[in-house]
């Protein structure tokens, strides 16, 4: 006798539109959430649907206007005192009740902290699936309108698609710095609808007493200019130089996971497949051969310095620009120069 296994047939079609969860602190929004309305406008017109915008938040008004600018048709906003800062349990609640109520067949959500908590928060809520951290989004076209959300797997040797194919909504998290915002365009325009919060601060149990910046954070996927060194500074004292390049430019220390596994630098500055991905408007690639698990990290950067001894080092294929020499000369001598333009 075989036992035949169910597969209980749902029927999704009232669920339509793409959801993007726009993150924000003290007003500001995080560029992620920008690049993910450029995707999400890109998955809802191969699906020829909507796409939703939702900001949670104290005075977050102004945010409405700049989704639909970066390519929202509907924005839903929720703005009250207790939502200044974020809490797991008011934002989660109310966005299963805009989920609830507006039956999105995708949402999206930044990697960041909050984003992987906020979702982590709804899918055990939901009945369906969350694939976290993915770096490559797509969809299949009807009837299936499938969320393909890729992301690295088995200790990051090869990319897992994966879908959710009984329930809906489709949800995942995505890295920063992967997808493309679209132009900032203020003539479109857009539909805000408000959303009403159901708790009020007597009913959350968290309570947020004060906020302690971390001094020592390095805020690499939003940094404009990102100096990065690799195992060719040949210990940490050389990172000094880097420092110094950095400042003079208003940039920020990278590296690459050789410099960072040697212990020369925190893992908070590595760039790459196991690291951040960033998107500066200029990136020194120094001492660093440029391994594709460290492109991958950052080709997507504007422009690319790359300084190298080996002038077949593969970063050069990267690069806009190559110095072929010793960094230890060329680092001092181009922070100097930059120095004397500023004066
Ligand atoms: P090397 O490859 O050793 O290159 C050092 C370079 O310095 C050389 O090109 C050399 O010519 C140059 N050099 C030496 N001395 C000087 C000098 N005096 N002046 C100028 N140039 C000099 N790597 C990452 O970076 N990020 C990741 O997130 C990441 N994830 C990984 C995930 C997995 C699963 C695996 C297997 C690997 C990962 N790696 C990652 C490691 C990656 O494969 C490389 O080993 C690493 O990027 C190499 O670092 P590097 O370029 O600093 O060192």
């Amino acid at each position: 006798m075989t036992d035949a296994v169910q597969v209980q047939e749902y029927d999704w079609s009232g669920y339509r539109g793409v959801l993007i969860y726009v993150e924000q602190r003290e007003g500001r929004a995080k560029p992620v959430s920008w690049q993910l309305l450029g995707q999400g406008r890109r998955l809802a017109d191969k699906l020829h649907t909507h796409l939703m915008a939702v900001v949670i938040g104290g005075q977050i008004e102004h945010l409405a206007k700049d989704a639909v600018a970066y390519g929202a048709d509907r924005v839903y906003i929720c703005e009250a005192p207790e939502l200044r800062d974020y809490r797991t349990r008011p934002y989660s609640r109310l966005m299963m009740q805009l989920i609830e109520e507006v039956k999105p067949e995708i949402v999206l959500f930044g990697a960041t902290a909050t984003g992987r908590d906020l979702a982590g928060a709804i899918a055990t809520h939901l009945p369906t699936g969350l694939t976290a951290d993915t770096t490559e989004l797509d969809v299949e076209p009807d009837p299936s309108r499938l969320l393909l959300a890729s992301r690295p797997a088995f200790s990051e040797k090869m990319m897992a698609t994966i879908l959710c194919k009984q329930y809906r909504p489709q949800m995942a998290t995505a890295r920063a710095g992967v997808f493309e915002a679209l132009p900032r365009d203020n003539q479109r325009s857009g539909e805000v609808l408000r959303l009403e919060s159901r708790m009020g601060e007597d009913d959350i149990a968290a309570k947020v007493l004060d906020f302690v910046r971390d001094q020592t954070s390095v805020n690499l996927e939003e940094a404009e200019v990102i100096v990065a060194g690799g195992r060719g500074l040949g210990g940490p004292d050389a990172f000094r130089l880097l420092e110094e390049l950095a400042e003079a430019m208003g940039g920020v220390v990278g590296a690459s996971r050789a410099a960072v596994d040697a212990g020369w630098i925190g893992h908070e500055h590595q760039v790459g497949q196991t690291g951040y991905t960033v998107r500066p408007k200029l990136y020194f690639a120094i001492g660093i051969s440029g391994a594709v698990q460290h492109t991958v990290g950052m080709s997507n950067a504007e422009l690319i310095i790359a300084i190298n001894k080996d002038k077949e080092a593969p970063i050069f294929q990267f690069a806009h620009y190559g110095i072929v020499g010793d960094l230890f000369q060329i680092v001092p001598a181009l922070t100097e120069e930059v120095k004397r333009r500023k004066l």
